[in-house]
């Protein structure tokens, strides 16, 4: 659910990466929910879920074109590609996991929890305690 990528993501990145200003901590949040978001135009579905959207190794591409081609402004984009890989981090966590390389159709899956059920709820809630008394 995108309001459990924001709140894990704004809260571990707060806490243990520093992140206060509200400029990146925006971004952190769009970043977070923009794996999910990028499926959609409008109302209509333009990717499967958890497909290309979701796949590591597009990212990581990604990511360094980022770097390499957009230098000047990769302090704003570092905050929205982080938020992206925490999205990435904790769709793993799910029972249907994330892919992982293009064509290769293994996804990796640590199935903690089942999106949306009770099992993400207090896993937020676990993510809420540590940022609270680390
Ligand atoms: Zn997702």
């Amino acid at each position: 659910m995108w309001i459990s990528h924001i709140t894990v993501t704004e809260l571990l990145c707060n806490r243990f990466l520093g992140v206060k200003d509200i400029p990146s901590l925006s971004l952190l949040g769009f970043g977070s929910i923009f794996p999910d978001w990028m499926e959609y135009i409008g109302r209509f579905r333009i990717l499967s879920h958890r497909g290309i959207s979701h796949n590591i190794s597009f990212w990581l591409v990604t990511y360094l074109v980022a770097n390499l081609l957009l230098k000047a402004y990769y302090p704003y984009l570092k905050w929205f590609l982080i938020g992206v890989f925490m999205h990435l981090a904790e769709d793993a966590m799910t029972k249907r996991g994330i892919p992982i390389f293009f064509g290769y159709s293994k996804r990796f899956a640590l199935k903690l929890f089942i999106t949306g059920g009770k099992g993400e709820t207090i896993f937020v809630l676990i993510v809420i305690m540590l940022c609270l008394v680390a």
